[in-house]
């Protein structure tokens, strides 16, 4: 079996009801599907976390290093591409291109042998996971605490026991909010907020210790991901677990934030951060340092499963007959695509999300979709 071809579908929707995080403003919603295929008409697909467009550029400049390529080795493929473009890239654009392809050469992997990515990984581990509701943005109306209120209400009633809140609005409405929230979900359900790095060490800290009292399970992101300083002194001058990792690519780059235990939490994004094969190696890399580990998804339900893949074989950390369980960051915000996508939506049950046990990513994708939604 060869590679035949690489195809790229940029997809766009628009929203019903635009939404903001601390950095900007989301009318419609875009993804990036990479699809490798092989010479006999099989197919893999993998999603890109990023900007598409350019990203598209990457995977194109990529695709020739594939075609006629054997895509069972998938190891080699990786380095050989991360190394074409090594000396201009890392990090970013480079490495989440690199990342849609190394998923759906696991996907075409897994497909062609009939058995799902985690078990070629040496899962499961576990069958299913604990999903949390990432939601809570802001909206364009001015009585932000009582939608809050009532989305956090409506993410208890689905089942969920643990969402996150998005701050980033200035200390006091984050205080004020954070307070709000948790009053309206009371101490059962697990809260974590995230800044989306709108803050420097200074405001994140002066939050961390009006907030303290409330339990909150982690803050994501509360200075620029390039601030190491900064990191460290949020994670030593407060009590609250300190996660991030969105932006930082490869083993390299964690390397850092895990060594010098600037994250409690990492998170990188399977469609990011360098895939599947390099988040599995991120991923160990976190085990040997005792940080945890929670992927970041924000994409379709290709980038969800593939989430779930590597969820499903994440060392305990540390192992135990009561440990610590990752979980699946399961986005609650408007997305036409992200169920769209494949032919069987990955569904939560009461807070739970088993992981797809069907061929390479476990679901299948609607070709319908991707011309529809195509941009
Ligand atoms: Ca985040």
């Amino acid at each position: 079996m060869k590679i035949a071809a690489v195809n790229t579908y940029v997809l766009s929707a628009d929203l019903e009801t635009p939404f903001a995080y601390s950095q900007a403003w989301y009318a419609t919603r875009m993804a990036l599907i990479v699809e490798v295929v092989a010479d006999h008409g099989l197919s893999g697909f993998g999603e890109v976390y990023g900007p598409p467009r350019p990203n598209r550029g990457v995977v194109e400049a990529y695709a020739p290093l594939l075609v006629g390529e054997d895509p069972f080795a998938i190891e080699r493929h990786w380095q050989r591409l991360y190394n074409h473009l090594r000396d201009h890239g890392q990090r970013g654009l480079a490495i989440q291109a690199l990342s849609g392809i190394d998923i759906a050469l696991w996907d075409l992997k897994g497909k062609a042998l009939g058995l799902p990515v985690h078990v070629l990984m040496g899962g499961p581990i576990r069958e299913r996971v604990r999903a949390y509701a990432t939601g809570l943005y802001r909206r364009d109306r001015p009585d932000h605490e009582a939608y809050l209120r009532e989305e956090a209400a409506s993410y208890v009633e689905a089942g969920f026991t643990a969402m996150k809140l998005k701050t980033g609005w200035g200390v006091a409405e984050d205080v004020r909010l954070t307070r709000a929230l948790r009053d309206e979900i009371g101490g059962e359900v697990e809260l974590m907020v995230d800044a989306n790095h709108a803050y420097d060490a200074v405001d994140a800290l002066a939050y961390v210790r009006k907030v303290e009292d409330l339990d909150i399970g982690w803050f994501e992101e509360p200075v620029a991901p390039e601030d190491y300083d900064g990191y460290r002194e949020v994670k030593a001058g407060g009590t609250i677990p300190v996660a991030g990792g969105e932006c930082s690519f490869t083993r390299f780059g964690f390397r850092r934030l895990l060594g010098e235990r600037l994250v409690d939490i990492a998170q990188p994004d399977t469609c990011a951060a360098g895939g599947l094969s390099e988040c599995k190696k991120i991923a160990d890399m976190a085990s040997a340092y005792g940080v945890r580990y929670v992927p970041h998804c924000w994409g379709t339900g290709i980038a969800r499963a593939a989430a779930l893949q590597l969820l499903a074989v994440l060392p305990h950390n540390p192992p135990g007959l009561f440990a610590t369980e990752p979980l699946l960051e399961f986005d609650m915000s408007e997305h036409p695509i992200r169920d769209a996508v494949t032919t069987e939506p990955i569904v939560q049950e009461d807070g739970f999300v088993r992981v797809p046990t069907g061929p390479g990513l476990g679901i299948e994708v609607d070709r319908a979709t991707l011309e529809r939604f195509r941009a």
